[in-house]
């Protein structure tokens, strides 16, 4: 590509090669990549505000005279200076001063001031404000708003600000490759964008661009979407070029299996099943995502993918995120799968010494088709002998980069392993489609038949001895139930140790009860142990941490109270939630909150109260709490854009997806520039 793009940042003023190392380290390397470096906000000092017209709390410049300054003894010494500009008088104040500055600070001198005023002891005020002397009347203000740009360590905000405005200036001489198909629903040019956005004119809409609405931020969130979904797409072709083993579908086999489970597939399950078998008879790699609500049988569908592979010869990886739900899969397959000779093995963080070594073994001499674990199947020393499918259950919790590692165990020959992502997060379509548009998706939108609708009430937790009073008396009738505890904190202490106060309470209060604790800090065995007493009925109420989230099927408990649930996402209390309404009886979940609930507190649990369908519930948290949240990709760093927000820029998704297409096919030179535009020559999406 000619022009801006290929200019070093070098070749601007004041850059060395210290600081273009600094940049670089950025990710920043050429001008280009500056005039992509958005600002975060803004201020406006475009104009001076006479202090008589001052508003509080927004940031303002404003001119006057020095009357008095003074050093102030009160409960913490500060410099105070009074300045006058003919409409009124404003009090400037120091915590941290110089004697230099007192003394700058001479009755007479004219200032120039930039900050928040707000109303204090004395009148008027602004704390620390930033200020320079003014030489003569009438010194000219800024012609733009100031960009406020995100930084690192050892770049100061001036040095973006300089370095930005060469960068536009450059722009003005050289070309900024366009690069969108030109279309008439969005004419907004990409240099014009780009000019606003760093030096918007005065009297631009702040709020607009603090909502990130502004049509030029509207035009560079298109592109940076359009650019993200082809990276997607170029992830996926990439896969697909490396061809994968084909497993032809055993009806008989299949047919035989089934008939020896206790009930029958619903229909929603046959169908993904059906489209599942199509997908690994293929010779590219399957990359398909199950969406099903909780409870409505993927585990059934891993299953009848799993026996396809094992089938024909090859082996399969099912991996969990947590050690208990790998249990409760390894309990579920081995009951499935042993009577028709299928040879399993186990590995997670805890397989150790001997055991662990065995079953590497057994992996790479294919002697075991089947293995069950965690994360610990990413580790470098697991090989396979023919790896041909790999199943990730809870896809929310890893990264795009640990899934695609595991397929990459196969033997070279062959490809890549066949991949099947399930999740019972139902993800939003609009969501989807940025996050998972490398993942074809089957939804099971069906739940067994029998189930019962659970119902739902927010209790306010002055009235948690009524609640305790309700758990007696469920627990009395032979019926069993949870009850959450949850924490902000990550801590696995804090957590265990608040769960462990709450069962120490709730033995007290119902001593009659045979009550249990189950929480991160635990052995698996001991979490195993307590699951299994929990099931067989030998406790009536199970204190639990969120670690009971996912995968636990006790049909014969029909109660739940979820204490703060405030703190949680929607999504994760309706995963909670899901572990009840399981057996016959009509079940119920009470959510324990902590007043005063906020608005939007009170709107997210409502949302609980009124709905039962997973697919309303996330795309409600969406509204009410952005995709990262949803997602829980805070950690793998998916979702990380430069302007793009979701669900702010939400409604551009159809045409983002329209316009990828679009690139795909007509204009395919266009995909490369964008992709390194917009994630940079280190971007992840491609590496792999
Ligand atoms: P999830 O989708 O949440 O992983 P599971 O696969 O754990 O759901 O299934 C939940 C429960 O429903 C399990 O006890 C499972 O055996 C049972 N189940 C699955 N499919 C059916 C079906 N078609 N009819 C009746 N019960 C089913
Ligand atoms: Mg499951």
């Amino acid at each position: 590509m000619q022009g801006i793009a290929n200019i070093s940042v070098q070749e601007l003023r004041g850059v060395g090669p210290k600081l273009a190392g600094k940049l670089s380290d950025y990710g920043v390397h050429r001008v280009e990549d500056l005039l992509f470096h958005l600002p975060l906000r803004y201020q406006d000092r475009t104009h001076v505000t006479p202090i008589a017209g001052a508003s509080e709390s927004i940031d303002l410049v404003i001119d006057g005279e020095v009357r008095a300054a003074d050093v102030v003894f009160g409960r913490r010494r500060s410099l105070v200076a009074r300045i006058q500009d003919g409409t009124g008088t404003l009090t400037l104040r120091f915590f941290h001063f110089t004697a230099a500055q007192k003394n700058n600070l001479k009755p007479g001198t004219r200032l120039r001031c930039f900050g928040q005023v707000r109303r204090g002891s004395s009148g008027l005020e602004m704390y620390h404000p930033e200020y320079r002397l003014l030489q003569d009347e009438g010194s000219p203000v800024e012609e733009t708003l100031t960009p406020v740009y995100p930084t690192t360590a050892g770049i100061g905000q001036n040095q973006w600000r300089n370095l930005c405005a060469q960068a536009l200036s450059r722009m003005q001489r050289e070309q900024v490759g366009e690069l969108l198909p030109a279309s008439e629903k969005y004419p907004y040019e990409l240099t014009r964008a780009l000019q606003y956005l760093h030096a918007p004119p005065p009297g631009a809409s702040l709020e607009l661009l603090r909502e990130g609405r502004h049509p030029a931020q509207l035009r560079l969130a298109l592109e940076e979407l359009v650019a993200h979904n082809l990276s997607l797409h170029r992830l996926r072709e990439r896969q697909q070029r490396e061809g994968a083993p084909p497993m032809e579908q055993n009806e008989n086999a299949l047919a035989k299996f089934l008939a020896t489970l206790s009930f029958t597939p619903t229909q929603a399950q046959s169908r993904v099943l059906s489209e599942i078998a199509v997908d690994l008879a293929r010779t590219v790699p399957m990359m398909r995502l199950v969406q099903g609500d909780v409870g409505s049988g993927k585990t059934l569908v891993a299953a009848g993918a799993a026996l396809q592979a094992i089938n024909a010869g090859f082996q399969v990886a099912i991996m969990a995120p947590t050690e208990i739900l790998a249990e409760q899969h390894w309990q579920s397959f081995s009951q499935w799968f042993k009577p028709l000779g299928i040879d399993m093995e186990w590995l997670s963080g805890r397989s150790k010494g001997n055991k662990r070594a065995n079953a590497l073994a057994r992996l790479m001499s294919g002697e075991a088709s089947l293995v069950i674990g965690t994360h610990a199947l990413f580790q470098d020393d697991v090989a396979f002998s023919q790896l041909g499918l790999v199943i990730v259950d809870e896809q929310h919790r890893f990264g795009v980069h640990q899934r695609l590692a595991l397929t990459q165990k196969t033997a070279p020959e062959q490809g890549r392993a066949h991949q099947l992502v399930m999740t019972a997060t139902p993800i939003p379509r609009t969501l989807s489609m940025v996050a998972y548009a490398d993942l074809d998706c089957s939804i099971i939108d069906e739940l067994p038949p029998g189930r019962q609708a659970v119902t739902t009430a927010l209790v306010d937790s002055v009235r948690r001895e009524e609640v305790v009073a309700r758990v007696a008396a469920a627990c009395n009738d032979g019926r069993q139930a949870y009850w959450v505890c949850t924490l902000i904190e990550e801590s696995d202490v804090l957590q265990a140790q608040a769960a462990e106060a709450t069962e120490a309470e709730l033995r007290t209060a119902l001593p009659h009860l045979k009550i249990g604790l189950i929480h991160g800090r635990l052995k698996p065995a001991e979490k195993e142990s307590i699951m299994a007493a929990f099931k067989n009925g030998e406790l009536a109420l199970l204190v639990a941490t969120t670690v009971i989230e996912v995968g636990v099927d006790v049909p014969n408990a029909s109660l739940m109270i979820i204490e703060n649930p405030e703190r949680l996402g929607l999504a994760q209390l309706h995963q909670l939630r899901g572990r009840v309404g399981r057996g016959a009886q009509a079940s119920h979940c009470v959510l324990l909150y902590q007043s005063p609930l906020s608005a939007n507190g009170k709107q997210r649990l409502s949302v609980m109260r009124e709905s039962s369908d997973g697919f309303y519930i996330a795309e409600k948290d969406l509204e009410l709490r952005g995709p990262g949240e949803v997602l829980g990709t805070r950690q793998t760093g998916l979702m990380e854009f430069r302007i793009a927000e979701l669900p702010t820029h939400n409604h551009l998704l159809d045409d983002v997806q329209l316009i990828s297409d679009d690139i795909r096919k007509t204009h395919p030179e266009l995909a490369d520039p964008l992709i390194h535009r917009w994630t940079g020559a280190g971007q992840q999406f491609a590496k792999v």
